[in-house]
């Protein structure tokens, strides 16, 4: 409530920025966190955003997780991060079994076949704090009942409209419709678009007012994605991940004007978050 007591809903960095990641002189890589991106094959660029996006957040690793065919693109695309062979969902369970990953993402370049609704099915059963975006949502919506079933740690969605109507019936504006699906779902709803709107189950929402429009552009959404499983990774409760993932995105995209393309945007994260302190 503002001084008037009325709700205010803007996604203001004040509501959230002590929740963000901090750095102590003694840190190690490992107290940073450790995303787990499943990266697509043959569609690979969706998914090198991402997890580019997430080393940017500042998570201390990032393993991205690729179809045997696709190891050798995507090794070549990363230095930093770690690229692994992943043939299939039992291979997953022992990855996750394996590692003590933080933060796990799932969507951009997947395939919205049967294969990913499986692997998101794993992600979700090992109960970690998880991204699901894009192929990921509409491999569900035929049966959109059986992802929010399968929620139980924190989750984030990030659906744009279109994937946002395939799994929710919700009508109204675009508060009143996240906030519902929040509720309906039990994950935090991220309803992009211009005015994208964060909502969490708890009724907590904003509204999102720094992004330019130089954002409608392919590939965005997935270094969105990244950026928020990035912040995950790191320990922020998800709600505050995923407002913060908006604000950084816009002001990351504001770096640049008219011409913009998703890959220049990871590597002025670091910029936006500088604006933060
Ligand atoms: P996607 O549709 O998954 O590629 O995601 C597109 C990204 O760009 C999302 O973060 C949107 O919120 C953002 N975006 C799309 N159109 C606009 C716009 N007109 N103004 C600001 N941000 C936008
Ligand atoms: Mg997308």
């Amino acid at each position: 409530l503002d001084a008037l007591g009325v709700k205010t809903w803007a996604n203001d960095p004040a509501s959230w920025r002590v929740a963000l990641p901090r750095l102590a002189s003694g840190t190690h890589k490992y107290m940073r966190g450790h995303a787990l991106v499943l990266g697509g094959w043959p569609m690979s660029g969706a998914g090198r955003l991402a997890a580019r996006a997430a080393a940017r957040a500042g998570a201390g690793l990032v393993t991205v997780a690729v179809p045997p065919a696709g190891h050798g693109t995507y090794a070549a695309a990363f230095e930093s991060q770690i690229v692994r062979p992943l043939a299939d969902a039992h291979a997953l369970d022992a990855l996750l079994a394996d590692r003590r990953f933080t933060g796990l993402l799932l969507g951009p370049g997947a395939g919205a076949g049967g294969t990913t609704r499986v692997m998101a099915l794993r992600l979700l059963a090992a109960e970690r704090p998880c991204v699901l975006d894009a192929d990921a949502l509409t491999a569900f919506a035929d049966a959109p009942a059986e992802l929010f079933a399968a929620i139980r740690a924190p989750t984030v969605l990030t659906p744009h409209a279109g994937e946002f109507a395939r799994l929710f019936k919700t009508s109204g504006d675009k508060l009143t419709q996240a906030r519902a699906a929040a509720a309906e779902s039990g994950a935090v709803l991220v309803l992009k678009g211009g005015d994208t709107v964060v909502a969490a189950p708890d009724g907590r929402a904003v509204i999102n007012a720094n992004a330019p429009p130089t954002l409608a552009t392919g590939g965005t959404g997935d270094v969105l994605a990244g950026l928020i499983v990035g912040l995950l990774a790191q320990g922020m409760p998800a709600f505050e991940a995923a407002a913060a993932g908006v604000w950084l995105h816009g002001a990351a995209a504001a770096t640049f004007g008219p011409g913009l393309i998703a890959s220049d945007l990871p590597d002025r994260i670091p910029v936006a978050l500088r604006r933060l302190g």
